[in-house]
């Protein structure tokens, strides 16, 4: 459809999903975009050459595959512009050696995504940066952190593993009170579920390997900015080199067609097995933000649309000695569910969380974590094999 027609902000997030980022007219009416394979693009003289006069100048500055997929996720974001990266661990890496120089202080979220904390305690580390670990339920408190040098304040909700929430609104105005930019790490929900920058953040992350791939079959990341970030990402991305390939991006837009429908599929599964295991002996708490026994599910309720199909059990099993062995056949004893990390994908996944990394958040004494991600096959069949999990897994005690 033309420009005239593209009216997005009143269509349904599905209609946005079925139509954002590519006009079908702009190329021969093909549905789908090109995927166009690039490095060098001609200028027809040296004038415009000289002046780089022209829309596309070279393939590492975008090209209509990859703006049709940042067109697309800007629409969804509501940013100002979108970068695409190969990996999300590269989509958190880029933006914070964007932001963050040699003498700065950064605070990270404890529950962070554990590779991000690996690239703080490395890299950052070594470049002169420094990070401190702050508790997910922070929130306005996180004024008491700021330093005059503090300049990225790095959030993810729900946390990794252990799904804390964190409100986004409080935090982001204490840090722009201290005149830090704000990140948000928003894989779990997609821009479906929450909107971080109608939240206040500055930077919204996503690992695309995730919901908008689908498949389990690409690693993709994207980085979208408001207005007053969006020229120093972009600097980031520039500078750095790290651009996504012309085929991960038109699988990515292809998953975005049909993520609206995956993810309402994902989330009423989770939820049902959520609510299931909540009644079950065997689990001493289900870490899951939509429902209303958890911890943050407040602030879920209040700023998010919805929930995706990766949650949390905790098995009963205080005596630490044997929560290993109980997590172990478990965990062997499933036949649906692949013991694989990642998720995302329409397949169901399950891993035991490793915790001991935290600092802050310390792990739930209960019992070992099961992180489980609910694909998109029947319910009844995944009970069964949940059912086999929690025999095996009393057997071994
Ligand atoms: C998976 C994940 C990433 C990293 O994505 P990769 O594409 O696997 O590098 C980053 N953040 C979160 C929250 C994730 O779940």
């Amino acid at each position: 459809m033309s420009d005239d027609d593209k009216n997005l902000g009143n269509w349904g997030v599905n209609t946005r999903l079925a139509h954002g980022g590519y006009d079908p007219r702009d190329y021969h009416g093909f549905v789908n975009p090109p995927v166009v394979h690039a490095s060098t693009v001609l200028f027809p003289d040296a004038r415009t050459m000289d002046r780089r006069a022209q829309k596309y100048t070279y393939g590492t500055r975008g090209t209509p595959t990859t703006d049709a997929l940042a067109e697309a996720i800007n629409e969804l974001e509501g940013a100002a512009g979108t970068i695409l990266v190969p990996s999300g661990l590269a989509a958190v890496t880029v933006p914070f050696l964007g932001f963050a120089k040699a003498g700065d202080h950064v605070l990270v979220v404890d529950s962070v995504y554990h590779p991000t904390r690996i690239f703080c305690d490395t890299i950052f580390s070594r470049l002169g940066v420094e990070t401190e670990y702050y508790a997910p339920d922070i929130g306005a408190d996180i004024s008491r952190l700021m330093r005059p040098n503090t300049t990225i304040v790095h959030t993810e909700a729900p946390g990794s593993n252990t799904f804390e929430m964190q409100d986004i609104r409080a935090i982001a105005d204490a840090a722009h009170a201290g005149g830090a930019v704000v990140m948000m790490d928003n894989t779990w929900a997609t821009p479906l579920y929450f909107r971080p920058l109608d939240f206040g953040a500055d930077i919204s992350i996503h690992a695309a390997t995730k919901y908008p791939s689908g498949h389990s079959d690409i690693l993709f990341g994207t980085v979208s900015a408001n207005a007053a970030h969006w020229e120093q990402l972009r600097e980031a991305n520039t500078a750095l080199g790290v651009c996504a390939s012309p085929d991960d991006s038109y699988q990515i837009l292809r998953g975005l067609r049909t993520m609206g429908l995956r993810l309402e599929r994902h989330q009423q599964s989770a939820l049902e097995l959520a609510r299931w295991l909540e009644g079950r002996e065997d689990v001493a708490r289900v870490l899951h933000p939509a429902l209303p026994s958890f911890d943050g599910h407040d602030i879920w309720k209040r700023d998010f649309k919805g929930a995706s199909g990766l949650f949390s059990i905790v098995l009963k099993e205080p005596d630490a000695s044997r929560q290993k062995t109980r997590a172990f056949a478990f965990l062997d004893a499933l036949k649906i569910f692949g013991l694989g990390y990642s998720w995302g994908g329409y397949e169901s996944l399950a891993v035991l969380a490793n915790l001991a990394d935290r600092r802050v958040a310390k792990a739930p004494a209960e019992g070992p974590v099961l992180r489980l991600q609910i694909g998109l096959e029947d319910v009844a069949d995944l009970k069964r094999d949940l059912e086999a999990g929690f025999a095996a897994a009393r057997a071994a005690g």
